[in-house]
């Protein structure tokens, strides 16, 4: 019998070093580390145990049992150690080092009381039927029986707190080896109770020390990326199905399942069922491998892209995974992006792009039918957006949309679209265009937007499309070009494109590329038209400008003026233009001449990008000339733009002592009643806006009242154009202060006008 127990105690002996040998090839972290330390610990309990089975000496056994008693105390410490480092609980490490000491000291006294069997005796007792060795303690043996079972309890303690604190999956890696911990302190118990021999709990301990390396190296950590993976896959929003060889559902992922919204339906069996068809379905279609597949569900259509790929082992199938990947999203976004590339974001109709590319397949599809292309656009958006602001703009931008889409849809073979900033284009059939009407439709939304103060303009221009096999771009160019042709022309609202447009186009273009050299160079340069009063006499002239070209000669302001209105440069170069008077105004004053001033012009434009009051302040006083002497004159149309901002401006330089005039006084609709809110200096009246009317009567009888009006709101009157002696002895009859025109001097160059006058 004796050799029995020894021999299955070589066997556990065995087993655990094999273990120890086998934990080598393990990477060396600190746990497999201390597992080792464990089992060389059992060896130690093991080996002792052995010894007290085969001793027939009273003495050997003795000692026996004193290097047993050290051996398990040194476990039971490894134990706690190992637990603590598992379950990485810093909390109890300060425990680790007092205890080392307490089994140090455990051991010595141990082999002190070895030699006068000073903590328990031994002797020998029957056990189901043979005679052991058996340990009968004194009471001192109690201190050490104790700290083992602290220490052993204090170990499952410790993995039972690391256990309800991790993640659910991760409890079994703690729990497992807490109970098998808890296992060996019931073998302890049982052993001491039932005065078995120790035996019985070396084994008990060889065992679990066995299961606890196999829980902690082999299957939990096993069992852990399996439970991870299934959790990784529930999570997922993927879905992957497994089939084995014989096509039956193993497996497919909850969370997937729930993503389609199968939760509900549970069971496997409803699961498969869907599956299964949702795969033959699939497979309907032979290439069906990445193919997206809707799948209706109560809130909406969700788009599953399927793929999937036959496992084999060793050429023999062994089952098929199906990747269903949830797509709806990036279906979704691609129709998006789709959306954006084609369509203006602001107004939902096609963008350049797009409206390039369908004008293009209508004229290809339509070889026969001539189209036209139009372009209509803001005139002066900038003023528009400047006084309204950016969302009133976009708002304008939405309606005229709109109104394409409801104006159109009767006209078969029309696109249209946006383009730039304020630009719509539309091609149609040419026998479709009406002129009229489309100049109707455009009012109808610009009317909504025009103020007391602004009046919403529309421009446009047309092309015939004469030759569809040309560049979309230079077809749309052409349509644009005539546009861009007639703004900041009050008459004109539409114009047909030809070889005229396309020249000036060319020449402005030109015009454009040389301006600053122009300035740089002196071919801007003011000419001077003299202003006379009642008398006769010379008392001022008006600055007008000239390009004096040094290949075209002198170019009149109508051909450069207006377009540099358009595109915003006027203020280049009329800032040239005032420097110029005012350096004129300066020679004169330093020749005794301060009785001439000289008036010069100031654009909308002008307004919104300089700070004009400040500007012409520091210009009489950079010159050392008089502010008097330097005449402003605004439009009336420049003003009424923004009229409260402008009333503070005229008020803040007449302050400064300029005089402000307001030039082509009559020319805008609502002149009389701008008289109430501004209070400018003078008011100068084009004859132009009177003179070509055929009833001569009703325009001096306007002519008289505008003067008489003047009179009584304390402003002075210059009347310009005047051409014949029959107006200037009417004006003078009516009262009329000062007076310009051809009559007296067309505008001539400054030493014309000094030869002539100083
Ligand atoms: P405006 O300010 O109304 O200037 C008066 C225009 O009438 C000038 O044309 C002048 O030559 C012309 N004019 C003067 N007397 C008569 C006449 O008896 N009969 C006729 N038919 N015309 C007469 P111009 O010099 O061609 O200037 C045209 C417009 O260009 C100006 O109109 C003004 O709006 C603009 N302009 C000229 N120079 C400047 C400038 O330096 N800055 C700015 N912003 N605009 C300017
Ligand atoms: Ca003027
Ligand atoms: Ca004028």
């Amino acid at each position: 019998m004796q050799i029995a127990m020894v021999s299955f105690l070589f066997i556990l002996l065995a087993v655990n070093s094999i273990m120890i040998f086998k934990l080598r090839d393990r990477k060396w972290t600190d746990i497999i580390r201390r597992l080792r330390n464990m089992a060389f610990g059992v060896a130690g309990i093991i080996v002792p145990e052995m010894v007290i089975l085969l001793a027939k000496d009273r003495q050997i056994a003795y000692y026996a049992f004193t290097f047993y008693y050290i051996a398990f105390a040194w476990y039971t410490m490894m134990i706690f150690r190992f637990s603590v480092s598992y379950s990485g609980y810093k909390l109890f490490k300060v425990y680790k080092s007092p205890l080392f000491w307490i089994t140090v000291i455990e051991s010595v006294a141990f082999i002190w009381g070895m030699f006068s069997e000073r903590f328990f005796t031994i002797t020998h007792a029957r056990w189901y039927e043979h005679t052991y060795w058996i340990c009968r303690p004194f009471s001192i043996f109690y201190v050490y029986a104790i700290v083992g079972y602290i220490t052993l309890n204090g170990a499952v303690v410790v993995l039972i707190i690391a256990a309800t604190q991790s993640a659910r999956i991760y409890r079994l890696k703690y729990s497992g080896i807490a109970i098998i911990i808890a296992l060996m302190v019931a073998s302890r118990v049982n052993s001491q109770l039932r005065h078995q021999p120790i035996m019985v709990q070396a084994v008990c301990f060889a065992l679990c020390e066995i299961v606890i390396v196999y829980m902690a190296v082999h299957y939990a950590p096993k069992k852990l990326n399996q439970r991870a993976m299934q959790f990784v896959a529930d999570k997922l929003n993927d879905g992957i199905v497994l089939y084995d060889d014989e096509h039956q559902l193993q497996f497919v992922t909850a969370g997937f399942s729930d993503a389609v919204g199968l939760k509900g339906m549970q069971g496997i069996g409803n699961e498969k069922m869907y599956w299964t068809k949702v795969i033959s379905e699939a497979n309907v279609e032979n290439a069906w491998n990445g193919r997206v597949m809707p799948i209706a569900r109560d809130d909406g259509i969700y788009y599953y892209e399927i793929q999937h790929k036959e496992l084999d082992e060793d050429g023999k199938l062994i089952g098929t995974v199906y990747w269903i990947r949830n797509v709806t999203e990036s279906i979704k976004n691609y129709g998006e992006m789709v959306r954006r590339a084609n369509f203006d974001e602001l107004t939902g109709i096609y963008n350049e792009a797009h409206f390039h590319e369908m004008a293009r397949k209508l004229l290809e599809e339509n070889p026969d039918t001539d189209f036209v292309m139009t372009c209509s656009s803001v005139d002066k958006f900038r003023v528009f957006k400047e006084l309204f602001g950016q969302e009133k703009y976009d708002d304008y931008l939405i309606r005229t949309a709109e109104s394409l889409r409801t104006g159109l849809t009767h006209i078969p073979n029309c696109v249209y679209g946006r383009i730039g900033e304020s630009d719509f284009y539309i091609m149609m059939p040419k026998e479709a265009f009406d002129p009229q009407q489309f100049l109707d439709a455009i009012d109808g939304v610009a009317k909504a937007y025009s103020t007391n103060n602004f009046n919403l303009l529309i421009k446009a221009g047309v092309y015939e499309i004469t030759d569809p096999s040309n560049d979309m771009l230079a077809i749309c160019n052409k349509a644009s070009m005539a546009c861009d042709m007639i703004k900041g022309d009050y008459g004109k609202r539409i114009l047909w494109f030809d070889e005229s447009v396309q020249k000036e186009s060319m020449l402005r273009e030109r015009y454009n590329a040389e301006l600053s050299k122009a300035i740089e160079h002196g071919e801007i340069q003011i000419y001077l038209q003299p202003q006379v009063d009642k008398a006769g006499k010379v008392i001022g002239a008006e600055a007008l400008a000239r390009w004096v070209h040094r290949e075209d000669g002198l170019i009149p302001p109508a051909h450069f003026i207006p377009f540099f209105e358009m595109n915003g440069r006027i203020t280049e170069l009329d800032i040239c233009i005032w420097k110029q008077a005012c350096e004129k105004l300066k020679e004169w004053k330093d020749k005794g001449r301060d009785d001439l001033y000289i008036s010069v012009n100031i654009s909308a434009r002008d307004l919104y990008a300089l700070d004009i009051y400040e500007h012409y302040v520091s210009l009489v006083k950079e010159y050392g000339i008089d502010a008097r002497n330097l005449k402003l004159e605004i439009t009336e149309s420049a003003i009424i733009n923004d009229l409260k901002q402008h009333v503070h401006l005229v008020e803040k330089l007449q302050e400064a002592g300029f005089e402000v005039e307001m030039d082509d006084f009559g020319s805008a609709y609502s002149s009389f009643n701008m008289l109430k809110d501004i209070c400018v200096d003078v008011l100068k009246i084009d004859m132009k806006f009177l003179g070509d009317t055929k009833n001569e009567e009703r325009s001096h009888a306007i002519l008289k009242s505008i003067v008489d009006l003047s009179g009584e709101l304390y402003m002075k009157t210059i009347a310009e154009g005047v051409e014949t002696e029959e107006q200037l002895e009417f004006l003078r009859r009516v009262g009329c202060d000062i007076y310009q025109g051809y009559y007296f001097s067309k505008p001539m160059s400054v030493v014309n006008f000094e030869a002539k006058y100083l």
